[in-house]
């Protein structure tokens, strides 16, 4: 059989439409072309994707559904391990992970396992309803009135949602607590819609909610109820799953003005609160003419996009290294640029200038050089003396980091945590509280979406043995 050495292309709205909308960019594959792409895949013996996957999905085995036709095969397959898959097919830095170690790599393009994971995901959506697969009943269901042990998840974000669906499925009773409206952590208040579409994020969360999973919005854990009122009220573990959602600033003159933003408020302001549909949502956003980012990474290059869509007319992202060491995704950067996004590289601001009723007028920037690698392995910028200059701008997005919130670590003292507030947990999950385990961003700091549902996954499997333990010793 001759090797296919070139993937299949995924069709995408060209950058000309796209910037007038906020639909999604690339369009999925079509049956013919899943197959197709399918068929490029060797099914090797050592089948490295498998342990370049943060789940372990057995990749091959749904690859080799989808060439046979049997696509509810191949679901059940990456169900097995993945319960967000229409997700991280979409938003999984597959280049890094799976399709790094695929061998065809070293002769020509890797399989595109993301673009597949989405079109069998994408398939089953569009062609079956929901069925509810029966539940498996744990030894200790039954043991609490209403059926099954209770559990509480904090956050509905990728590590609370797998670790509840798991859970779910051994049999125990799953309530997940979520400080906002609506689940989904990231995936519905910071990716914007034309990277993730919300109806595929709620479509997931609806799917879990057919397993069982309960989820109660609006309840912020820390103000709410604190972890020793979840106890109290009969729930015998807790997963906090609360991420890393505290924007963090450079700490330079004027970042108090009319129209400095975090990302995370501007991007929370038009994904979750719809400002981009202001008058129809009634909470509007500040749209910018001469909009500057500030980051390099996936935060960085959505903000620019979504001000881009919002109509901006010079869109500039400022960042301190060079392209190479820009943590967002290739494909990402590749398509700001499409979009007109204006690098600004080796720069960095290093004070924003008002008018006198404090609105933005200005970001004062310096040029950089790289130096000697820093603690990250990256080379660091070093200023240029004496290469300031001026940007005319309104509006500036901050997309430098974030943390975790500590709303929670301030009324859990026993709590142990890490210097820049991550819960400290073992591999497992296990805190320094007996019965409260964690994952995800609030453990790791902010990551990815697939690490922080195998760090879930690990968690209900933790969870379940502190459990059967403890009742074993009764
Ligand atoms: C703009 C942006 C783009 C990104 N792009 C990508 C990408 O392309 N690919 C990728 O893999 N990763 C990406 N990431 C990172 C990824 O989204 C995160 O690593 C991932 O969502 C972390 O999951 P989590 O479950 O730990 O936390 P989160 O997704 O942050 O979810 C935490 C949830 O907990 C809730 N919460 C917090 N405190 C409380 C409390 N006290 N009580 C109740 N609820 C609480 C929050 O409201 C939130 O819903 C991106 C992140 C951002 C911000």
């Amino acid at each position: 059989m001759k090797l296919e050495k070139k993937a299949v292309h995924m069709q995408e709205q060209p950058a000309q439409d796209r910037i007038k909308n906020f639909d999604e960019v690339p369009l999925g594959y079509i049956e013919e072309e899943a197959i197709r792409e399918a068929s490029r895949c060797l099914q090797c013996v050592k089948k490295p994707c498998i342990a370049g996957c943060p789940v372990l999905m057995d990749i091959p085995g749904f690859i080799e559904a989808i060439k046979k036709k049997d696509f509810e095969k191949a679901l059940r397959i990456i169900r097995d391990t993945n319960c967000l898959p229409a997700i991280t097919g979409r938003v999984c830095p597959q280049e890094d992970q799976c399709q790094k170690v695929c061998v065809i790599a070293r002769v020509g393009d890797p399989i595109s396992i993301g673009a597949l994971e989405r079109f069998v995901a994408d398939w089953h959506r569009l062609h079956t309803p929901h069925s509810t697969p029966p539940l498996v009943s744990s030894p200790l269901a039954g043991e609490d009135e209403g059926g099954g042990v209770k559990i509480a998840v904090v956050g509905s974000g990728p590590a609370g949602l797998t670790c509840a669906a798991e859970l779910t499925g051994m049999g125990y009773a799953v309530t997940i607590f979520e400080g906002f409206h609506e689940p989904g952590g990231v995936l519905v208040y910071g990716i914007p819609e034309f990277r993730l579409p919300k109806a595929i994020v709620s479509g997931e969360i609806d799917y879990l909610k057919s397993l069982g999973v309960h989820v109660a919005t609006n309840v912020l854990i820390g103000r709410a109820l604190t972890i020793a009122d979840l106890f109290q009220k009969g729930y015998k573990a807790i997963f906090i799953g609360t991420g890393a959602g505290l924007p963090q600033f450079m700490g330079i003159p004027g970042e108090n003005l009319n129209g400095v933003y975090s990302a995370n408020e501007f991007l929370t302001r038009v994904n979750l609160m719809k400002a981009h549909k202001f008058p129809e949502y009634d909470t509007p956003v500040k749209i910018g003419k001469k909009v500057a980012v500030i980051g390099g990474g996936n935060v960085a290059m959505d903000a620019a996009r979504t001000a881009k869509r919002l109509a901006a007319e010079h869109v500039y992202l400022i960042y301190r290294r060079t392209e190479n060491e820009m943590p967002a995704r290739i494909e990402e950067v590749v398509r700001a640029k499409e979009e007109g996004i204006e690098f600004q590289l080796l720069t960095a601001p290093v004070r924003y200038v008002g008018d006198e009723k404090g609105f933005l007028r200005q970001a004062e920037c310096i040029r950089m050089e790289l130096g000697e690698p820093d603690s990250s392995g990256r080379r660091r910028p070093v200023p240029i003396k004496g290469s300031e200059f001026k940007i005319e701008i309104d509006q500036a997005v901050v997309a430098i980091g974030s943390t975790p919130n500590p709303i929670i670590r301030r009324t859990t003292p026993e709590l142990k945590v890490k210097k820049r507030g991550e819960i400290e947990a073992d591999e497992d999950g296990r805190t320094s509280i007996p019965g409260v385990f964690a994952g995800g961003d609030i453990v790791t700091g902010a990551a990815t979406v697939i690490t922080a549902m195998g760090a879930g996954r690990k968690a209900a499997d933790a969870i379940d043995k502190y459990l059967k333990n403890r009742h074993s010793r009764r």
